[in-house]
């Protein structure tokens, strides 16, 4: 059963009084209560905490005997599951908004902190047509209420350094609670936005804070000083390494030229290698990994893998069952999938949908860094299978190539592939297909599909969906208004297909 655990106002409050009793320490909000309540490693403790739950879906059942999202609403009730009373079926956008404004004006009266509404489809035979994008399904939205303001004083402007070396300035503020949240840094995004908003160190400002995004700054509030103050001078070198910072044509982002021996760029490759998304070895949090490279235990993410209960016994909070722990969750991470692999490699903008769409392209890490290496020469084989990968484009390819050709990286990586076995891509059985292993390519408009629909279709037969026809491609379905690409697929002698015919080709599958 899914559904959000949480706890109500009046429990909250009860237990910080409970709590400040006690002498221990009280919550922030009621929404960190419930997260630590729920993360306690003894449940005897959470036993005690006055949580609720509200339940809203279902994991895996072997069989759905309710075909919309209404009925198993209704179902929830009937088997003494608590739902969201405020739930309601809607016909139609109007309907939807409507009940929007209305939660909006009990939001005040609720006994819990809400931050908007989901809308969701009603029929399941439309959720599994519509599908997911990445994780998040394409028959779910939110619709949040306005991001909540607040004013305060912005003390200083600190400048963190990640893990791709960008310099990204943020406000540290004095204390404020926003949403029932205490806020003391927001973001500031980058040197341009301090200049455009005229942001100055002890200025009066405005922040907002939305659900779980960062808070940020949005205005200056004028209190008669700020012509007074100085303008905010950003620096020109990093403040962890001291190398220089060189912002790149059209690009907002300054970025510290240190690489290797920024230990800021460092510590945040390896926090990115062990996230959860990533790697995620138990018992191995970023702060492990930042200890234990500040320590020289670690420098590049294959000495993760070499770590031995010697190196670790007489580090403070290892204790011999811990060490052991540790040792059998990186035994159980030597084998990893290769969306995964790639993705905690830490290439530029290369987030888990692109490394997905990496690895289902190339198949392994063999083939995926040859055609990488192949892909540096302008107008090769490799470079146009690279670009023809429907969501990579010319800067994500610049992106990719460039991360492969560097030394640096191909020691990395050749070390951590010493350590580690990374799987090869398992496309999803499509056996009987006739479409499987071949690349197609839809151009012109469909007329019973969308594109995004066609594109799955085809994909969850096994077929690779290209962007541009080249001699490579095996199949082209062309609809009305197809041009130049259709005239390539003729002259190049492929297969085409009209929509119909492609449509028959794959009946039944
Ligand atoms: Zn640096």
């Amino acid at each position: 059963m899914r559904g959000e655990v949480y706890m109500s106002k009046a429990d909250f409050f009860a237990l910080n009084e409970r709590q400040l009793a006690k002498g221990k320490k009280i919550f922030a909000n009621p929404r960190n209560a419930a997260a630590g309540s729920l993360r306690q490693l003894d449940s005897s403790i959470t036993e005690k905490r006055p949580l609720s739950f509200f339940a809203y879906a279902w994991g895996d059942v072997s069989v759905e005997t309710w075909t919309t999202h209404g009925e198993f609403i209704q179902l929830l009730k009937t088997w003494g599951f608590c739902v969201n009373p405020m739930t309601k079926i809607c016909g139609g956008v109007d309907q939807a908004l409507a009940q929007y404004v209305h939660i909006g004006e009990q939001r005040p009266h609720l006994d819990y902190d809400i931050d908007g509404v989901v809308y969701k489809v009603n029929r399941l035979d439309w959720q599994h047509r519509l599908g997911f994008v990445a994780r998040a399904p394409r028959w779910a939205i939110a619709h949040k209420f306005p991001a909540e303001k607040a004013e305060t004083v912005l003390n200083e402007i600190s400048i963190q350094v990640g893990r791709t070396g960008v310099l990204t300035p943020v406000a540290e503020l004095e204390p404020i609670t926003v949403g029932g949240v205490v806020v003391s840094r927001a973001t500031l995004h980058n040197s341009d936005y301090i200049v455009e908003k005229d942001i100055r160190v002890g200025d009066r400002v405005r922040i907002q804070r939305a659900g779980d995004v960062i808070p940020q700054v949005i205005e200056v509030v004028d209190d008669g000083q700020h012509a007074q103050r100085d303008v905010f001078a950003f620096p020109s070198n990093c403040p962890i390494c001291d190398s220089h910072a060189v912002r790149e044509d059209g690009e907002a982002a300054t970025r510290c030229t240190g690489g290797l021996i920024c230990s800021a760029q460092a510590h945040e490759r390896l926090k990115h290698f062990v996230s959860r998304n990533a790697f995620d070895i138990d018992g191995l949090g970023g702060k492990h990994v930042v200890a234990f490279y500040d320590d020289g235990l670690i420098k590049s993410p294959g000495d993760i893998f070499r770590l031995t209960p010697e190196m670790l016994h007489k580090r403070e909070g290892w204790k011999e069952k811990s060490i052991l722990n540790l040792m059998a969750a990186l035994d159980a991470k030597r084998t990893i999938d290769m969306p995964r692999f790639v993705y905690a490699l830490g290439i530029r903008h290369v987030g888990q949908a692109t490394a997905r769409l990496l690895a289902k392209q190339y198949g392994t890490m063999d083939r995926l860094r040859q055609a990488m290496l192949d892909a540096r020469v302008i107008g090769s084989d490799a470079l146009e299978e690279l670009l023809s990968i429907d969501g990579i484009g010319k800067a994500m390819a610049d992106d990719l190539v460039g991360f492969f050709d560097e030394p640096h990286n191909a020691q990395v990586l050749e070390d951590l592939l010493a350590s580690v076995t990374v799987e090869s891509f398992q496309a999803p059985s499509t056996k009987g297909s006739p479409v499987a292993g071949k690349t197609v390519v839809f151009t012109g408009s469909l007329e019973t599909m969308s594109r995004g629909e066609a594109k799955a279709k085809a994909e969850t037969l096994g077929a690779k969906v290209s962007g541009s026809v080249s001699k490579k491609t095996d199949i082209v379905i062309v609809g009305p208004g197809a041009g130049a690409k259709e005239k390539k697929a003729r002259d190049l002698g492929l297969r085409v297909l009209s929509e119909q015919e492609w449509t028959i080709l794959i009946q039944g599958l």
